[in-house]
């Protein structure tokens, strides 16, 4: 007897992430595909996670996080940003920033109400958006600057807007908003009194200067944005998946309300040594920041020399490509063809647009990680400048 899924994951295959990786572990291609350090964090987190295993920390956290964890996100959003927490009441850790993003969405978003969002957006947004029974309208980022056009913003929005959704630094673009960018963001909030919810996850991974500005920070704005981060990216410990939101406490209870229901608790022994990460300063971060700066030059200069238009991205792991160059209708047949002809994994940019056919949209655009070891983007610049990767 046919047991068919419920609709609202009907005909969702599993993600471009775990569809790419399989294709790499397949093949043997190199793994450029979903973005994860291939060197782990710094031996402090490392110890502080042993040492916690071994000292009791094994039973249920506090649902909103351990004490410390929450005290030490206060205290690197203060030392950071200059903003002011209230770790008891406007920080909630989660499992991950995605348990972030679902907690958000599901907490405060209603059947029918429209979220604003930037497309290409990160996968997890529209799925999410669709679990909560919101609407999503999406405002392109278009190549090759990938700038928030304020016009389409304010177009976007409607009576019926709920929040906007930011990423910045931004997956896939690479995109760090600026000054002008997040005024006008705060302008059209603030004119409509919407929420914001901003995924900042890249926070400390930017280059040439291109500082990150925390939209919390911009006058009228603490009191309707709600920030997510968490400590993969920026300590190089993704599979930890430890993350939090902040901001008015209203706004965390919405979001803890439904994690309560999600995982009720997250991982207690990490906790302590994600807060023993944050207190020991920002070494680690700069120093990541600073090789991946490296790293993307090492791959833009690489994907260039294999004949790709390349877009230097200012922040994140990532950066995009073109592939509409070299013949490609779509981003997704190059991107299933790459590891037969180079033996090198992408991801398709097309799968993070609601129409990448439209002008300016995705349906050419490929996705390159750099969070790698620089051998291994040698390896993979070596095998693409080897490959013929046209059409
Ligand atoms: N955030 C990472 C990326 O964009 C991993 C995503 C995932 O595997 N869900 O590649």
């Amino acid at each position: 007897m046919p047991h068919p899924a419920a609709r609202r994951v009907a005909g969702m295959g599993e993600t471009i992430f775990a569809e790419m990786s399989a294709l790499a572990a397949r093949t043997g291609a190199v793994n450029l595909g979903q973005g994860f350090p291939d060197t782990d964090g710094p031996p402090v987190i490392i110890e502080a996670a042993v040492a916690a295993l071994h000292t009791g920390a094994n039973q249920y956290a506090p649902g909103i996080g351990v004490p410390a964890l929450r005290q030490a996100i206060a205290r690197h959003q203060q030392r950071h940003y200059g903003i002011e927490l209230d770790p008891d009441r406007q920080v909630v850790v989660t499992t991950g920033c995605t348990e972030a993003i679902a907690g958000t969405l599901l907490g405060l978003v209603d059947p029918g109400d429209e979220v604003v969002v930037l497309e290409p957006f990160y996968d997890s947004y529209p799925a999410m958006i669709d679990f909560a029974g919101g609407v999503r309208r999406p405002v392109t980022l278009r190549a090759p600057d990938f700038r928030l056009d304020p016009a389409e913003l304010e177009a976007a929005v409607s009576a019926r807007t709920r929040l906007i959704l930011l990423n910045t630094p931004h997956n896939p673009t690479g995109r760090v908003l600026d000054a002008t960018e997040l005024a006008a963001v705060a302008r059209v909030a603030i004119e409509h009194d919407l929420i914001v919810v901003t995924d900042e996850v890249y926070e400390h991974l930017t280059f040439d200067g291109h500082g990150h500005v925390p939209i919390a920070t911009l006058p009228g704005m603490a009191e309707r944005t709600l920030t997510l981060s968490s400590a993969g990216k920026s300590w190089s410990v993704t599979g930890w998946k430890v993350g939090w939101a902040t901001g008015p406490a209203e706004l965390v209870a919405a979001v803890t309300a439904a994690k309560q229901w999600l995982t009720f608790t997250s991982g207690a022994p990490l906790q302590p040594a994600v807060a023993a990460a944050l207190d020991a300063g920002d070494a680690f971060p700069t120093a990541l920041a600073r090789d991946l700066q490296e790293q993307r030059d090492q791959l833009v200069a690489g994907l260039r020399a294999a004949g790709l238009t390349t877009y230097l991205p200012q922040g994140t792991y990532f950066a995009t490509t073109d592939v509409g160059d070299l013949g490609w209708a779509s981003g997704g047949d190059f991107c299933r063809a790459l590891p037969e002809r180079a033996g090198v994994v992408a991801i398709p940019s097309e799968v993070f647009y609601d129409d990448p056919d439209a002008p300016g949209s995705g349906r050419h655009l490929v996705r390159w990680a750099f969070c790698k070891r620089p051998e291994v983007i040698a390896e993979a610049v070596r095998r693409l400048v080897a490959s013929d990767l046209r059409r």
